[in-house]
């Protein structure tokens, strides 16, 4: 028997709709691309969607036509994700960080129709136009007074078509199944792969990110995403912050730790999320200047491991709380979110639950597996590859007719190696490809790091797995200081001597002035590996 209940369609325009109805007042506050900070409401914000709407409608866009954005985190940026899936069109977030030739090859591969690109983005298209030839136009975010003299045929300025149009446009209605957004790896292995959002789990991520153990959004939260909206969907924050009508504040492309704090302070930010490369420009900003910002309530924190030294950092110098999590593109991204239990009293106990990735939000499921597919158990101790499943999970992707990572059993394996304890937290102790093997066992290389970033001399740590004749691999630390520190060997294995393992101690050390950064802040393990791969270790030689 079925229930009785009406089959309304889960849309993303209606979340702007909503938003306006509720919450028309309540503000949208960006640094904008040009410099001045623009400000505005959600009730002007679905006003002017719905113009670019039929502006998009007047240039041809339809239903499944994929309009590409090469935009960093603005006003504009948020009405074109809603005004493009809002008349059944894809949105399809480029990341400026890649090369132009990477950007180019995601493009054709997508056959985006527009791009939509910030002012100081533009000349990243400027160097591969011929080589796109699915592009009919370019849209540059800006008006008039500031159109940049650019060598693409068709430059069209974002202020005049959204003026030309007015706001008499009724959002239409589809299946709830239809695709809104579009989002690439970053592919650090092999080429990007598109993972295809729908609207049905659009909606429903959204619903799940605002719980108050998930990200906690609500009205009366202002919300500052540092994360990008290249960077799967700002991780669904435009959408989850529309649907409670919270106060969104965009940054912009000024994301160094002065620019973020200013704007956290003026204007009483409560909640900001991001990468911990970011954070750690924050937390040095404010380290140098003696200062913090009161109002900020909550750091979310993922994309990478959050080491414990951050946690303690935002918590403990400057009362901001921490809450790690854990996702991937495939996945929307939200998979895990740590925080502590009610039943948790000890501060020992509650950091080293922060540590871990932690429990999935309600619509994750999780299991591990050992190389032969076999589960493994949730002790906390037993590693194995990681496998999802849930309605916001990716099912395939976008024009691959097979992928190897979607299993026919309806599992997503994610690539990552991790534990799930006994309490239902989950931590991550490598990517797959990144484990090293020391002597049949695995080390864990994310531990090791966290442990060493604990240590006052150094700034940055990252830990890579290094031929050895007798034990396969041995790890390698690889070092960035803190200013003016040089932090030894010895000195760093005394310390981590307590933290790990003993087998797990580095076999060396080297220092260097940067690591390489991957376009979503990521360190590049890769390039790592290439650099330093064929480092001899004291003992191996
Ligand atoms: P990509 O895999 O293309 O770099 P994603 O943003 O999808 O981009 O990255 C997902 C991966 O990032 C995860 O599979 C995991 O390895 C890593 N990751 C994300 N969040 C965390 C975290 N909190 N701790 C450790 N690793 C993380």
């Amino acid at each position: 028997m079925q229930g009785l209940i009406m089959d309304r369609p889960l849309l993303i325009s209606d979340l702007l709709r909503h938003a306006d109805n509720v919450s028309g007042e309540r503000e949208i506050v960006t640094r904008s691309v040009e410099g001045p900070i623009h400000r505005y409401t959600y009730r002007d914000a679905h006003r002017r969607s719905r113009q670019l709407a039929r502006a998009l409608q007047a240039l041809d866009v339809k239903l499944g036509d994929r309009i590409a954005t090469l935009a960093w985190n603005t006003y504009r940026h948020f009405e074109v994700y809603y005004a493009v899936s809002g008349i059944g069109a894809i949105t399809h977030t480029l990341n400026p960080r890649l090369h132009p030739t990477q950007m180019a090859y995601i493009v054709n591969h997508a056959e985006d129709s527009y791009i939509f690109a910030d002012v100081n983005l533009v000349p990243l298209i400027e160097a591969v136009t011929d080589d796109m030839p699915s592009i009919k136009g370019v849209v540059v975010m800006t008006d008039r007074a500031n159109m940049p003299d650019t060598t693409i045929p068709n430059a069209l300025c974002y202020e005049d078509l959204v003026g030309a149009q007015s706001d008499d446009f009724e959002w239409p209605e589809f299946d709830e199944n239809t695709a809104s957004s579009l989002c690439y790896t970053s592919g650090t292995t092999g080429n990007p792969k598109g993972a295809l959002y729908s609207h049905r789990s659009t909606i429903i991520h959204a619903y799940a990110s605002a719980l108050p153990d998930v990200l906690h959004m609500g009205e009366n939260e202002v919300i500052l995403p540092v994360v990008p909206m290249f960077h799967v969907n700002a991780w669904g924050i435009p959408y989850g912050a529309t649907m409670v009508g919270a106060k969104l504040v965009f940054p912009g492309p000024k994301l160094d730790g002065a620019s973020i704090h200013k704007l956290l302070v003026d204007e009483g930010v409560t909640m900001t999320a991001g990468v911990p490369t970011i954070w750690h420009l924050l937390l040095n900003h404010w380290r140098e200047a003696k200062t913090n910002v009161p109002s900020l309530k909550r750091v979310i924190i993922g994309g990478s491991a959050c080491p414990e030294s951050m946690v303690q950092a935002f918590q403990d110098e400057f009362g901001t709380d921490v809450r790690h999590a854990w996702g991937m593109t495939e996945m929307s991204p939200l998979g895990t979110v740590s925080l502590p239990k009610p039943s948790m009293d000890k501060p020992d106990e509650i950091l080293r639950k922060q540590i871990k990735q932690g429990r999935p939000v309600f619509g994750v499921q999780m299991r591990i597996v050992d190389d032969d597919g076999n589960e493994l158990p949730h002790d906390g101790e037993s590693f194995g590859e990681l496998h999802v499943r849930g309605p916001w999970i990716t099912s395939g992707y976008f024009k691959m007719e097979t992928s190897d990572v979607h299993g026919d059993d309806g599992w997503f394996a994610t690539g990552d190696v991790s534990t799930l304890d006994a309490d239902g937290y989950m931590e991550i102790t490598d990517r797959a490809k990144d484990v090293i093997k020391s002597g049949g066992e695995w080390i864990s290389s994310i531990e090791l790091e966290n442990a060493a970033m604990g240590h006052p001399d150094v700034a940055q740590a990252a830990v890579i797995g290094v031929p050895h004749p007798k034990w396969d691999e041995r790890p390698l630390l690889i070092v960035v200081p803190a200013a003016g520190r040089t932090p030894s060997h010895e000195d760093l294995t005394v310390y981590l001597s307590d933290k790990v393992a003993k087998w797990w101690l580095p076999d060396d050390t080297i220092l260097t002035d940067e690591l390489p950064l991957g376009a979503t802040g990521k360190v590049l393990k890769t390039e790592l590996r290439e650099k330093f791969g064929d480092h001899t270790l004291p003992d191996a030689g």
